[in-house]
């Protein structure tokens, strides 16, 4: 079976991992900091934190944004659960804005008319979560002029996006938010196994989300209560978890961005030798807008039975059948049966729904070979035949 994704690791990705693995740290060494500084130069964010998962890391995002019961937070529905997930942690509730239907993003007019319902209501969000899909950036700026506006904060789920650009910047320099979450899952562009980062320019919510990864304790004088402390003293501040990082999965991170360019620049051609063989079959091919370079975590296809005269679920069953690991990002968040019991049902958000309808993701990842690459193409070709 050809996957749709997976990792790439190489002989320097191992010796990195064995050094770590014989050294005097296992965790809490040099290697977390080093990763940190690497990705936050890498983005241009002033400051990085590396936590066991973007899950942890969208959790201690929204506390560090004072995220708590009584507060409302919105994200996509065409993501992944923990993007909403994460406000449920902290004691608020969760809402959805509707897709747009080309980008497949959340769309900037339905956020905007939500928005001003919200206001004459008195439920505007405190935190609203930009998931930038398949790897193209979500319209920050749209966004960003509506946080202004109605005095939200934003956290963009980059999860997907880790070597990406949006406006000729790299996705994470924060320019247009708050904080920005990577994840380091097999599946994504780079991998530590499990683990993630958030960035951010404000070196307040910095040091906050470096206090939640471990327990809420510091070890910094000037943060602490006491004065004229011990050596050994330290204080905890607040209700904190272990999310660290530890220094093996660090220097499995390391050696993989120190190969990221490349990484990012295959899945970059693998889409375009896609758009090229798929450009005449009848399928809606990933629209890329102009504002936005994507990483390419996911490659995304959607059959019309319509226009196709075969069903999405006929094409999948097909190319399982060929050996190719096709999948489905994603299904729309609040018709999960968990969702549905806090009150959303389908019919709630109809672009994500119908996007949802008929989507296929194709093998996407970096060592996908032009022969495989051909196989999954064919298959495709094959399983379109009425
Ligand atoms: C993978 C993913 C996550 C969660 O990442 P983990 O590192 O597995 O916790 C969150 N949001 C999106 C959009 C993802 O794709």
């Amino acid at each position: 079976m050809i996957p749709y994704g997976r990792q790439h690791i190489s002989n320097d990705d191992v010796n990195a991992v064995v050094e770590i693995l014989t050294s005097d740290w296992l965790t809490q060494g040099p290697m977390v900091p080093r990763f940190e500084q690497a990705i936050a130069r890498k983005v241009g964010a002033g400051h990085a934190v590396g936590v066991n998962s973007a899950t942890s890391a969208l959790h201690i995002a929204c506390l560090a944004l004072e995220l708590g019961p009584g507060d409302r937070l919105w994200t996509s529905p065409n993501t992944f659960v923990a993007s909403a997930n994460c406000a449920l942690y902290c004691g608020a509730s969760v809402d959805f804005v509707d897709i747009d239907p080309h980008t497949y993003n959340m769309s900037v007019d339905a956020l905007a008319r939500k928005l001003e319902l919200a206001e004459r209501a008195g439920t505007l969000p405190k935190v609203v979560v930009a998931v930038h899909f398949a790897g193209q950036a979500c319209d920050m700026r749209g966004i960003s002029a509506l946080a202004m506006r109605y005095r939200f904060k934003v956290i963009e789920d980059a999860s997907h996006a880790i070597g990406g650009d949006y406006c000729g910047k790299s996705i994470g320099s924060c320019e247009y938010s708050d904080i920005a979450v990577f994840s380091f899952h097999p599946v994504k562009i780079i991998t530590t196994c499990e683990g993630g980062m958030a960035v951010t320019n404000d070196a307040v919510l910095a040091a906050r989300m470096q206090r939640l990864r471990t327990h809420g304790i510091t070890r910094e004088r000037s943060a602490m209560q006491a004065s004229d402390v011990p050596p050994w003293y330290y204080e905890q501040l607040e209700l904190g978890f272990n999310y660290r990082l530890t220094d093996v999965q660090a220097a499995l991170g390391l050696s993989q961005f120190s190969r990221i360019d490349e990484f990012v620049a295959r899945r970059r051609e693998i889409a375009r030798v896609y758009d090229e063989a798929l450009s005449h079959l009848p399928l809606t091919l990933p629209y890329q807008h102009p504002d936005a370079l994507s990483a390419f975590h996911l490659y995304v296809v959607q059959v019309d039975a319509g226009v196709a005269g075969v069903d999405r679920r006929t094409v999948f069953e097909r190319m399982r059948a060929a050996g190719i690991g096709v999948n489905v990002h994603y299904i729309p968040v609040h018709t999960q049966p968990f969702y549905r019991t806090l009150g959303f049902g389908w019919g709630d958000f109809p672009v994500a729904e119908r996007y949802y309808e008929n989507a296929i993701s194709l093998p996407m990842y970096f060592d996908l070979d032009a022969a495989r690459q051909r196989q999954v193409i064919e298959a495709l070709k094959d399983a379109l035949v009425p």
